[in-house]
């Protein structure tokens, strides 16, 4: 069986555990999976190993802080740097370091801790024999945006933001042969690249262009994965609690 290597960033806020709690149990679906979660911090924390843990999942927890010029500042828009980019190259680090390549089949997939996945996808595209596509739901402005097929043939693109760049697909959208991130031991995100061409970073060292990717089904009309964005979590009443142990309402984990 192919061990599919799902790749998560996730950093610290308030609706980090919810978040992680909800990809964990959708993993729990899924047979042969090796789940690795790389925090945005310099120290692995006591939450997501408690999530990890229960998960009973196979899983490797590793940690690398965004580098400062990276982070987001007050009143920048989201899109304007790019996130979670150290900590999936630590992941694909890690690979290179601990799989060795022939003794494994395996395939890669960069999972967002906020997206939402049907389980049916990992079995999808779990015989990936370089890398394939397929369309993300609710992402670039759209209802949908990926590939349009025809028998397994990839036929155009439904995609407005940028159509240009190289590989014009989200991050949710696509995965990896394990053999190819270890024979192209170069290969990672860059993030000095504008807006919207971190896949297209990562995969213009892997495949020559996108005409070479591979569909998971017949005709890519199949959504099996969206672009949610958890809302951001309003605690502002919390001073105003009432009650004489506070203290330890602080130590319960949410
Ligand atoms: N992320 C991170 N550090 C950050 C911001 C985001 O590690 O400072 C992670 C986040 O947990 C998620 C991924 O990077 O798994 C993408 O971030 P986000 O979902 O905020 O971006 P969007 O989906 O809006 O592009
Ligand atoms: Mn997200």
């Amino acid at each position: 069986m192919t061990t599919i290597y799902v790749i998560t960033p996730t950093y610290a806020r308030a609706t980090q555990k919810a978040d992680l709690i909800r990809l964990s149990q959708t993993l729990q679906h899924i047979t042969d999976v090796h789940w690795i979660v790389v925090e945005d911090a310099n120290a692995t924390s006591k939450l997501v190993t408690n999530v990890l843990k229960r998960s009973k999942l196979l899983y490797t927890q590793l940690s690398i802080r965004t580098p400062a010029f990276l982070l987001r500042q007050k009143k920048e828009p989201k899109w304007k740097k790019p996130r979670g980019v150290a900590q999936r190259n630590r992941a694909l680090l890690w690979l290179r370091e601990n799989i060795q390549l022939k003794k494994s089949n395996g395939v890669v997939y960069f999972a967002d801790d906020d997206n939402t996945y049907d389980k049916d996808l990992f079995n999808k595209f779990r015989n990936t024999k370089r890398v394939s596509v397929w369309p993300v739901g609710l992402v670039g402005g759209l209802r949908f945006e990926g590939p349009r097929c025809n028998n397994g043939k990839i036929t155009g693109w439904r995609v407005v933001f940028d159509p240009n760049r190289p590989f014009p697909f989200d991050m949710a959208g696509f995965a990896i042969n394990l053999e190819l991130i270890l024979e192209n031991y170069q290969a990672h995100f860059s993030s000095s690249v504008a807006p919207g061409y971190l896949e297209s970073s990562l995969l213009s060292s892997l495949v020559q262009d996108k005409t070479q990717l591979e569909t998971i089904t017949p005709n890519c009309r199949e959504i099996l994965v969206w672009h949610t964005t958890t809302a951001r979590a309003h605690l502002n009443r919390e001073p105003y609690v009432k009650a004489a142990k506070t203290l330890e309402d602080d130590k319960v984990e949410v």
